[in-house]
């Protein structure tokens, strides 16, 4: 199919990688960005109105659980890519905890060559760190790299043996993508459900402290510094862990981070209600974490904002809070809760959070993406910053309705996605069909 010619009209732009933020144009042809600039005239081009409206690169989601292939039951490609278009994200990096686990060549293969025919957004598999996630046995990381890994990741599990991790960390000196690290020492996590403080005191509940992430993200910086390898740490949840990233990029460590939506806006009194779709791993930590990451996230410190999507079916997360899973959806609320509650509120500046979900994460996979250059592809989200919504498990395209944020008010949405060029969300609904299964 060859994608349309349009012109996107009058939208403020907002090029984070381009550093551009000015209201102008933008012509879209051939599934690339043809030309941008004011008062652009395109005979014969179908036109998008953006008046009032931001128009950003695709946003980027560097930490999906997409449960495609093999766990249908929480989600389907299908389901997993809708939540993404609604969410504005147009590349999403998927964790290999499938099932068969991404852990070799001819699985990855396959996963791309189905994800591809679906072709309604970009998904990049990760692959997994060591064989079965098991943390026993490197996996083929040159041959994973070959059938085009963007990164490697065990997320999930953490990899304790610090040898492996050394060993893993040293491949990527030499090939590129980065290891992704789910840091937490699962001796001080046990069988906690959230974070350990004054609050899973008081509910009686068992606690994972913050030592569990700090002493792995301290570790895990101190083998990368040595092997001068590539580490992305996942869902940063500590302000110590901020504060180890912080000092070691000053030291000139080969290291970028990501953070939660979650984690930015929540905190562990969440938890007072005893529901299940507040606990994930990491946990949701104090009112003095959260600030330190939303300063994180401001001074650069942590590079992007990924969602940590992990959706799971009602019946495992309407067991009670022990026994229900870790995880929580957040494909589609991230862009407009952070707008609301960081943005709106004069905390972290709009061109900032865009570039936290379009030219940082690419920076942090060498990805050719996150921009809106002329000659770029033309991956565009569309945000009326004025809409006014309201958070509902029934208006999810995700098949998880596990969401800590259902019942907010919020004011910021994604409204229109372009996908190479070719339009598949226009005013909040999909130009894209496929059994919702
Ligand atoms: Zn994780």
């Amino acid at each position: 199919m060859k994608a349309p010619r349009i012109l996107i009209k009058g939208g403020r732009l907002i090029d984070p990688a381009e550093g551009v933020d000015e209201v102008c144009d933008l012509l879209i042809e051939g599934g690339k960005v043809a030309a941008r600039g004011k008062g652009l005239k395109a005979e014969g081009a179908q036109g998008l109105d953006a008046k009032g409206k931001v128009v950003a690169p695709g946003f980027i989601d560097l930490h999906v659980h997409l449960r495609f292939p093999g766990q249908e039951q929480k989600e389907t490609l299908i389901t997993g890519s809708k939540a993404a278009i609604k969410g504005g994200f147009t590349t999403i990096c998927t964790m290999a905890n499938t099932d068969p686990v991404i852990d070799s060549g001819a699985v990855i293969e396959s996963v791309k060559a189905q994800t591809g025919k679906l072709g309604w957004i970009r998904i990049l598999p990760y692959a997994a760190v060591t064989m079965g996630l098991k943390g026993e046995t490197l996996t083929e990381m040159g041959e994973l790299r070959a059938a085009v890994a963007v990164g490697f990741s065990d997320d999930g599990m953490p990899i304790l043996n610090a040898g492996l991790m050394r060993r893993a960390l040293e491949y990527t000196r030499l090939a590129g993508p980065p290891v992704i690290a789910h840091c937490e020492e699962k001796s001080l996590t046990g069988a906690g459900v959230m974070h350990d403080g004054v609050t899973a005191t008081r509910l009686g509940l068992a606690g994972m402290p913050a030592e569990a992430e700090t002493v792995m993200i301290a570790r895990d910086l101190l083998l990368a510094e040595g092997t001068r390898g590539r580490l992305h740490i996942a869902h940063v949840s500590t302000g110590a862990g901020v504060e180890l990233i912080r000092a070691a990029k000053g030291r000139g460590v080969q290291v970028t981070a990501e953070v939660t939506p979650h984690h930015l806006t929540l905190t562990d009194e969440a938890l007072n209600t005893y529901e299940s779709r507040f606990k994930m791993n990491p946990p949701l930590r104090t009112e003095a974490d959260l600030e330190a990451l939303r300063n994180g996230l401001r001074d650069g410190t942590l590079d992007a904002v990924a969602t940590d999507h992990a959706p799971h079916s009602r019946a495992e997360k309407e067991l009670d809070l022990g026994a229900a899973p870790f995880g929580v959806v957040g494909l589609e609320t991230a862009a407009a809760v952070l707008l609301t509650e960081l943005v709106n509120r004069g905390t972290v500046p709009l061109p900032v959070l865009i570039a936290s979900l379009t030219a940082r994460p690419a920076q942090v996979l060498g990805i050719d993406r996150g921009r809106l250059s002329k000659g770029s592809a033309a991956d565009v989200t569309i945000l009326d910053l004025e809409a006014d919504w309201i958070v509902e498990a029934g208006s999810f395209a995700s098949k998880g309705v596990n969401s800590p944020f259902l019942g907010w008010r919020l004011k910021g949405q994604v409204t229109d996605v372009l996908v190479a060029g070719e339009p598949v969300l226009r005013n909040g609904q999909f130009l894209v069909n496929g059994e919702s299964a």
